[in-house]
């Protein structure tokens, strides 16, 4: 089997398939401490991309409350169960991967769920661990929790869904490396389902072949933001290039996040995909789930964090997801503000670090009235 430099894994790994590096890398940040959970980006993309018949249960992007929320059903613990062991040695990931765990005859690790499975979309929402005894104040870490866990597909750079079709009808533009299935070639055969550990090619049993997220790629292609992204009311979303860490871009919001901070973290990067799709993770969540979750830099992603307030370039890169539709691809903090460029150098966004506050005086001696705060 071919070998491939994946940097999440910190090591080189096989890969059942060519795998080549798009010359540039769509990417994104969620920050997961800011989402409320209003599903605005799901019914977003829905109207968007999936409303179609056949497509029901067609959620290219959905929020599902961790622990107990999936969509499909276990489509996460199903497979870390059936992976074993994920160990790690500091940075570097010393279990398999998927493709490294295949079965014989199998280029990776997966299931293929049952259609029950996908019958429940928000399943388990706002369930959290722990139990809240009467008299129960709040306590960091916290006794109970639950998180949002947005998704949507990952765009990886060693997608198991390409490498797992046997038509060859998946394909990773070069000029984005944007994953999309052809709905010319493609037989619904569904190894890509099966293939995907993140379950996000979907099967439209009207029209008999595979469905993906297209990152909104005629929004791309014109430096615009994605629809979740652009709906997305806590502004906890943003996309850009992202690029390996030995090319990264420093000025790039993305870059910034992931590489310099240190503050986003890849889905499961043990599963072996290089995924492109980072998380800053939840700071009240207990860290071993955390690291299960997003690998061994949660402890130095949540402490970074933390210091936001006092770092201003930081809190400048997190504070501009969301403030325009257009592509950031450079930004800087100045004067007390975040300011962001597209790649012709353009300001596209402008942002305070500090919100202002006015306060109104009571009296309008204009008007000759009083006004009164009101809730
Ligand atoms: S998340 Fe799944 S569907 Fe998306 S590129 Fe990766 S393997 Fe393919
Ligand atoms: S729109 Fe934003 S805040 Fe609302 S659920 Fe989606 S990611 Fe979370």
């Amino acid at each position: 089997m071919p070998k491939v430099r994946n940097w999440q894994l910190n090591r080189e790994m096989d890969y059942p398939y060519e795998g080549v590096r798009p010359q540039r890398q769509f990417g994104a940040v969620f920050d997961i401490n800011k989402c409320i959970a209003c599903q605005t980006c799901t019914v977003a993309c829905k109207n968007a991309w999936t409303a179609g018949r056949g497509q029901e249960y067609v959620w290219f992007n959905n929020v599902e409350s961790k622990p107990y929320g999936f969509f499909p059903m276990g489509w996460d613990v199903r497979l870390l169960n059936e992976l074993g062991p994920q160990t790690w040695d500091g940075k570097t990931y010393t279990g398999k991967t998927i493709f490294e765990a295949a079965p014989p005859g199998s280029v990776a690790l997966g299931f293929l769920p049952d259609d029950d499975d996908y019958a429940h979309p928000n399943l388990g929402e706002d369930e959290i661990v722990g139990m809240i005894e009467p008299g129960s104040t709040l306590a960091m870490p916290q006794l109970a929790w639950c998180f949002y866990l947005q998704r949507i597909c990952n765009h990886c750079t060693y997608p198991a869904c390409l490498a797992s079709c046997p038509r060859k009808s998946i394909s990773k533009r070069p000029e984005d490396g944007i994953v999309l299935v052809d709905q010319e070639r493609c037989r619904g055969y569904r190894e890509c389902v099966k293939g995907c550990p993140y379950k996000k090619v979907f099967y439209n049993a009207v029209t008999r072949i595979s469905e993906k997220c297209i990152a909104c790629y005629p929004l791309v292609e014109q430096g615009r933001q994605t629809y979740c992204i652009l709906s997305c009311i806590g502004r906890i979303r943003i996309a850009g290039w992202i690029h390996p860490p030995e090319n990264i871009n420093p000025e790039s919001p993305v870059d910034f996040l992931v590489h310099v901070r240190k503050v986003a973290l890849p889905l499961y990067p043990q599963f072996g995909l290089e995924p492109n799709v980072y998380y800053v993770p939840p700071i009240h969540v207990p860290l071993p789930f955390l690291r299960q979750m997003f690998g061994p830099g949660v402890e130095e992603a949540i402490a970074t964090y933390r210091q936001a307030p006092d770092d201003p370039e930081l809190l400048g890169a997190l504070l501009l997801m969301g403030a325009t539709d257009r592509w950031i691809d450079r930004f800087r903090v100045r004067d007390g503000k975040a300011i962001g460029y597209d790649a012709d150098g353009a300001e596209v966004a402008r942002v305070p670090l500090k919100e202002p506050i006015y306060i109104r005086p009571d009296f309008d001696p204009a008007l000759k009235v009083y006004r009164h705060n009101i809730t």
